[in-house]
């Protein structure tokens, strides 16, 4: 025997009532007679209104009355889609002598100009009320031998108004003398009771699975089934955490817990009837009934991961009782706590520091004027004697609660927790773990809340794809090569590396795009037009901030010296950076200071891998011999893949202004050429390289031994590129006396860290040389440290190239991943 509960959006619309009723009596599902009851909530919505239509009646405000209209169309309409013209006149009689009942009611409101709580609990009754007639009328239209039960006739409970406590015995004996005599199936209001003195109570806001549990405890029911609008109870909201899955068993605890805690899907109060009496709780989805749903059982199958889910509530208050009075005197707890009990308000968490200075409770914000009286009167002679200060109160804060049983065995979730709460920049106010070692819960910035829930998710349950945010700004070579790469590796990367990778934004120097919902994300093809709008880079950044995502990475693919100036900002925020871009950190040492050590207080990746040698790992082996205690002697490098081409012409014997010319059509320089032959693209590198060796410099350390004649950088582009062969004779006498001595030119690098100078220009060297064997675009960079004397430590490769280099950003966001 089973009873089911159809929450407020299973009977939302005439339509849902429709296929509720298809299910129900839907034979491969249900054996004949087995459902005997079926509790409904009311129609979605209608009890949030009828507490706002009470509300405007008590303020004399009769506007109340365009609403209390709507409602009672809303219902009117339900029974002429439900019910047959037959018998549809007696069933619209009597739903209009209920809604009369309640405009009558609230014209009562209008006139004393109060609602007192036992009067708000009359009102909302109606909502379930009329919901379980119009139901009920449904199925008997439908043929079903079925009648509505108005559970004021069977469950009894306190007076407790808007939070009423059933006696269990009355409640049980009733129920079963009900059903013993009503054989048919019964259509029950949820959310209501009836107190002794026959006065209509409710039973807390989402009730209606508590009297499906009362109902179904009292019949022993084999099982109970709570069928709502998701697929069972989930690893987390699913509004909040777009990945969050269902989860197929659950122990009572862990979902008392978990609700407790916020997971609204059921009542908390739901589950104590069904483990008195050992029955499972069955919580199934409407719209998808096959799916399977979760199964609430006393010992549930475990899942593979260390916890079962994950839970939050939005906008409660701490209040903190502190103050050496506090130190070593038994019972002050106590007496926090009854005096906030016997002011009738929930403390949702509790936490004491183990010095017993301070108390934090949280509550409901709605809570804190009656909790400061109650505290100051409980507290009044302390307070005034300066041994406790007055109520510290904070506000806008959200709990997040990680519950499962097998934290018990688990060594190690809390650091997990506080990792990835604190590596995406999530203050954590308080802390709290149930001394059953069932949940930890962390009290942080409301703001906070859903990034707080998707990074915990992704840390916990991270076998699912993690997701990284990003967003790129730079659409040039680079950029567009790297969003073709993302797009193209994007399947692989969610199944092998189990990493989801969602663009968030992307930016030229003129136009951007953002994603609209912060869990929508844009495509890797899109393209931005002259109807994007147009870039403001602070707003940018301001957008990221405020989009407040876990796992954000921000790629700056442009060449701009403008937007490394956020950089810092974004780092703050734990907001990973990744570039190719070397105008920041080659601009002087103030902002490249600023960017490194914020990065390294935050503890948030700064990769800029790609600046010197495109994908060579050059910075990270450089890194790791300084990390790792190596002295750096001095660095070694050919670092223009422009420059190694054009010498490498001229050594085949091509003509300066042929190698050139070449170099630029085949994309190998800047657009003008001198960028690159003046050296200046060298000095950035040498600097980002002198600085990771631990060398403060400025620019003007880098001594530059111009190759071009002085009089070439007053030409124009054009006049340059006109002009070259006037520089043939001076480059093919230099190439040829290299050659005389049995040497080779190539325009290099030197960092001496031992003499703290940097030095770039051409050089000739003999032809064993391994910079000699250099061949297209091939970067070189010979380190000489302790470790590697007199062999140095070198690394060769391509060096330039907007496939290298994008595949080298690719990386650096992998690793960040990862
Ligand atoms: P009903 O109207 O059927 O009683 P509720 O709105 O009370 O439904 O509860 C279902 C909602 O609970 C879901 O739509 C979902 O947004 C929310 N919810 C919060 N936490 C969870 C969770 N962990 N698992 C499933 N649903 C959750
Ligand atoms: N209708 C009530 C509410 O909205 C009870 C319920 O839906 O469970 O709180
Ligand atoms: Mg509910």
């Amino acid at each position: 025997m089973k009873i089911l509960k159809f929450g407020g959006s299973s009977v939302g619309t005439p339509e849902r009532i429709s296929s509720i009723i298809d299910l129900v009596t839907d034979s491969n599902r249900y054996g004949p007679g087995e459902v005997r009851g079926v509790v409904v909530s009311a129609f979605q919505g209608v009890t949030d209104t009828l507490i706002k239509l009470a509300h405007l009646a008590a303020q004399g405000d009769d506007t109340y009355k365009v609403s209390l209209q709507a409602l009672e169309k809303r219902h009117l309409e339900a029974i002429d889609v439900l019910v047959p013209v037959a018998h549809r006149s007696s069933v619209l009689a009597n739903a209009k002598v209920t809604l009369n009942e309640l405009g009558d009611l609230l014209q009562g409101i209008t006139l004393v100009s109060e609602c007192s709580p036992r009067t708000l609990d009359l009102i909302m009754s109606f909502g379930e009320r009329l919901s379980a007639f119009i139901v009920s009328e449904a199925f008997i239209s439908r043929g079903v031998d079925a009648e509505m039960l108005d559970a004021r006739a069977i469950v009894w409970t306190n007076e407790a108004f808007g939070n009423a406590r059933p006696n269990k015995e009355e409640t049980e004996s009733a129920t079963k003398a009900y059903f013993a005599s009503h054989p048919k199936l019964q259509i029950i209001t949820g959310f209501i009771g009836s107190s002794h003195t026959e006065l209509t109570t409710t039973l807390g806001r989402g009730g209606s699975d508590y009297t499906a549990s009362i109902v179904g405890a009292a019949l022993r029911a084999d099982e109970i089934e709570i069928w709502t609008d998701v697929d069972g109870m989930l690893t987390a909201d699913p509004r909040k955490v777009p990945k969050a899955f269902p989860i197929p068993e659950i122990t009572f605890e862990e979902a008392m817990e978990l609700c407790h805690f916020g997971a609204k899907v059921i009542y908390p109060p739901t589950m104590q009837p069904a483990i008195d009496a050992h029955i499972p709780l069955i919580i199934k989805n409407t719209l998808k009934p096959d799916s399977l749903g979760t199964r609430i059982v006393e010992n549930a199958a475990t899942l593979p991961y260390p916890i079962t889910g994950i839970s939050s509530i939005s906008n409660i208050a701490l209040v903190r009782l502190e103050g050496s009075g506090m130190v070593g005197v038994a019972g002050t707890a106590a007496r926090l706590f009854k005096a906030l009990a016997a002011a009738r308000i929930n403390i949702i968490l509790i936490t004491q520091a183990s010095s017993e200075h301070t108390i934090c409770c949280a509550i409901d914000p709605s809570s804190i004027e009656s909790a400061r009286a109650a505290i100051g009167e409980e507290f009044g002679l302390e307070i005034q004697a300066g041994m406790i200060s007055p109520l510290v109160v904070e506000e806008d804060l959200a709990i997040v609660s990680i519950v499962g049983e097998r934290m018990r065995q688990t060594p190690g979730i809390s650091a997990r927790i506080f990792t990835a709460l604190g590596s995406n920049a999530i203050n954590v106010v308080a802390v709290a773990q149930g001394s059953s070692e069932l949940n930890v819960s962390a009290v942080i910035s409301n703001e906070d809340e859903t990034k707080a829930l998707n990074a915990l998710h992704d840390e916990f349950f991270s076998n699912r794809a993690k997701t990284i945010n990003l967003w790129i700004i730079g659409t040039g070579l680079i950029g567009g090569t790297l969003l073709t790469q993302l797009e193209s590796q994007r399947e692989v990367l969610r199944d092998a590396l189990a990493i989801d990778l969602q663009l968030r934004g992307l930016a030229n120097s003129r136009k951007m795009v953002l994603a609209k919902e912060s869990d929508d994300a844009l495509d890797f093809t899109i393209e931005l037009s002259d109807s994007s709008p147009a870039l403001i880079l602070s707003d940018l950044i301001d957008h990221i901030h405020a989009a407040n995502l876990p796992n954000c990475v921000f790629v700056d693919c442009t060449a701009s010296e403008e937007v490394p100036q956020h950089y810092a900002k974004l780092l703050r925020k734990n907001i990973a950076v990744v570039t190719p871009n070397k105008r920041g950190i080659s601009a002087g040492i103030d902002l490249y200071n600023q960017i490194i050590s914020t990065a390294q207080e935050r503890r948030t990746p700064f990769l800029h891998e790609t600046c010197v040698g495109a994908a060579l790992p050059v910075l990270s082996t450089l890194r790791d011999l300084v990390r790792s205690g190596d002295q750096v002697y001095r660095i070694e490098a050919v670092l223009s893949g422009t420059l190694s081409f054009i010498f490498n012409s001229l050594d085949e014997g091509r003509s300066f202004s042929d190698a050139v010319r070449e170099a630029k059509q085949l994309g190998y320089t800047e657009p003008d050429p001198r960028d690159d032959l003046s050296g200046a693209d060298v000095a950035r590198k040498v600097l980002i390289l002198a600085r990771n060796a631990g060398l403060p410099f400025e620019e003007s350390q880098v001594t530059i031994n111009p190759i071009l004649p002085p009089e070439a950088s007053t030409w124009s582009v054009d006049e340059f590129m006109e002009r070259l062969p006037t520089l043939n004779a001076h480059f093919e006498a230099q190439v040829n006396q290299a050659r005389e001595h049995g040497k080779r030119l190539f325009f290099g690098a030197l960092i001496d860290c031992v003499e703290r100078r940097a030095e770039i220009g051409l050089r000739a060297v003999p032809l064993n040389h391994p910079f000699c064997a250099l061949s297209g675009s091939d970067n070189i960079v010979a380190f000489s440290t302790r470790r590697y004397t007199p062999n140095a430590l070198v690394v060769k490769g391509p060096g330039a190239g907007a496939e290298v280099t994008a595949a080298g950003v690719f990386a650096d966001i992998i690793r960040i991943a990862s």
